[in-house]
């Protein structure tokens, strides 16, 4: 425990406090409408190594580039595809990240040694004001221990960054609940690396849209990924988590099974009543989005050894639940009878 770690609820005062750490190179974490980020100056390389360190997070694993205004993203790339521009006028501030080739501007260890930056403008009023203070970009990566379900709330941030960091500025629950979508440019085509808030269906309506195929499945051995991120074990729990293909009381019955003849069986279903082991996580993509990682802990805090999770819609944002989900459950599936 290097630090005191202080909670302050965003305002003006605390913005520019947060500013104020940024600007001597220290790590601050701040809520954005997807996660909570663990944000240093970008362009700093100390700093933005110790958000490794903090988080415990692989090296190769490159940052997302925050920004306030479009004004900020010309120093960072060599060139903005017009798509790019025509998605950032419509999607940002959002939960949209995009992928350009970078200016030397940014240091490698941002950058993960890659020659491409990934950069995105947040729509949260705490996480636009903090950047705007500070005057540079933020890297900032979800606000948790690597390995562990992103936090969506400040008080997640605390449990897993308490004595790691000096501040953490709470602006309550985050919108979205995901991480960002991300968004290469491929072959004239917007290739989704990672489905978030910012969908796949409302993509399409800027050129012709494709889903990655690690969103969906595992890596094949010896397969790079395009986004190193893909490669990891991600949003675990300490329970195992199973992802169980069936719905409604097909879902009930084989879960309530293995709840009654189980130690430590945890349910999440879409839309159940909260009774006898089973939690609900929303009827709605959107509710799933924002309540999956915030469940996944509290079956930690219920002491679960299993958790069993009613399967996602594939569509809107409900990929981006699957694609998280997926990884929560180093992709076990369970297929009901
Ligand atoms: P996180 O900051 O934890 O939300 O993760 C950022 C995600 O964006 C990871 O999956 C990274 O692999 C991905 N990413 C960041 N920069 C790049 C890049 N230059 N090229 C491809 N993927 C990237
Ligand atoms: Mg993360």
């Amino acid at each position: 425990m290097i630090y005191e770690t202080k909670v302050l609820p965003y305002d003006g005062k605390s913005a520019a406090l947060a500013a104020e750490f940024l600007k001597r190179g220290e790590l601050v974490a701040i809520p954005t409408e997807t996660v909570y980020g663990l944000a240093a100056n970008a362009l700093n390389e100390n700093a933005v190594r110790n958000i490794f360190a903090a988080k415990g997070r692989p090296q190769d694993n490159p940052l997302i580039v925050h920004i306030s205004s479009i004004k900020m993203l010309p120093p960072l790339v060599k060139e903005i595809p017009e798509t790019a521009r025509r998605l950032a006028e419509r999607f940002w501030g959002g939960p949209l990240t995009m992928i350009f080739p970078k200016s030397d501007n940014v240091p490698d260890v941002t950058s993960g040694g890659l020659d491409t930056v990934a950069v995105r403008m947040p729509s949260n009023k705490a996480a636009a004001e903090i950047i705007k203070k500070c005057g540079f970009p933020l890297a900032a990566p979800s606000a948790n221990l690597s390995g562990k379900p992103s936090p969506t709330t400040a008080a997640r941030v605390f449990e897993d960054m308490n004595g790691r960091i000096p501040l953490i500025i709470d602006g309550g629950e985050c919108e979205v609940g995901v991480e960002s979508t991300v968004i290469c440019f491929k072959d004239n085509k917007i290739h989704i690396l990672r489905p978030g808030g910012i969908t796949a269906e409302m993509l399409s309506e800027f050129g012709e849209t494709e889903v990655d195929r690690a969103v969906v499945e595992g890596l094949r051995g010896g397969e790079k990924a395009l986004s190193p991120g893909m490669k990891y074990k991600h949003y675990s729990p300490a329970a195992d988590v199973y992802i169980i293909n069936a719905h409604g009381e097909k879902f009930r019955k084989y879960c309530s099974r293995r709840i009654k003849t189980e130690n430590g069986v945890l349910a999440l279903g879409a839309g159940v009543a909260e009774a006898d082991g089973f939690l609900d996580y929303g009827k709605t993509s959107e509710l799933q989005a924002k309540r999956l990682f915030e469940l996944l802990r509290t079956a930690d805090e219920l002491g679960a050894k299993t958790v069993l999770v009613e399967i996602p819609e594939k569509t809107g944002v409900g990929l981006a639940v699957y694609n998280r989900l997926l990884r929560a459950a180093a992709f076990r599936t369970i297929e009901v009878e």
